[in-house]
């Protein structure tokens, strides 16, 4: 069954659409650089096998290390500036969609919180859901990385 879900930039330069039945899990990020990059609280983002999205346009990426040493590159659209998607450089095979970007959101469920401990006080963590006080070490969550190939 397909469920297609699309999304864009500000200016439209970049789009991109993908099954949303192939969506891993959901989470809202409340690291540092989420909140520099994004300008807010927290970025929300989606996890899904880069080969299951259809990209359209040339993002335009910046990639900064994380406080456990990964590399995360966001990619944005070089005309309008919008964040589309980032992913880390130890886990290229799975990109992580910013839930904002998508022209119709209403579906998307959020399974848990990452880096709450820089967490604003004017921007919460949902506490109805399972928080990571720092980073969730994607990388020891086999079952999560399985489900991508
Ligand atoms: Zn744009
Ligand atoms: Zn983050």
């Amino acid at each position: 069954m397909n469920n297609i879900q699309r999304g864009r930039c500000q200016c439209g330069e970049i789009s991109y659409a993908f099954n949303a039945n192939k969506v891993i899990s959901a989470h809202h990020c409340h690291c540092k650089d989420c909140q520099r990059a994004t300008g807010s609280g927290k970025a929300t983002i989606l996890f899904i096998a880069k080969k299951y999205v259809e990209m359209n346009g040339d993002l335009k990426f910046f990639e900064s290390q994380g406080t456990s040493g990964n590399h995360v590159s966001r990619g944005f659209c070089p005309n309008c500036g919008s964040g589309v998607l980032s992913y880390q450089k130890e886990l290229s095979h799975i990109v992580f969609i910013k839930a904002g970007t998508l022209d119709d959101s209403s579906w998307v469920k959020i399974d848990s919180n990452f880096f709450t401990d820089s967490a604003n006080k004017w921007n919460e963590p949902d506490k109805s859901i399972k928080s990571f006080k720092g980073n969730p070490s994607l990388m020891s969550n086999i079952k999560t990385l399985l489900k991508s190939f």
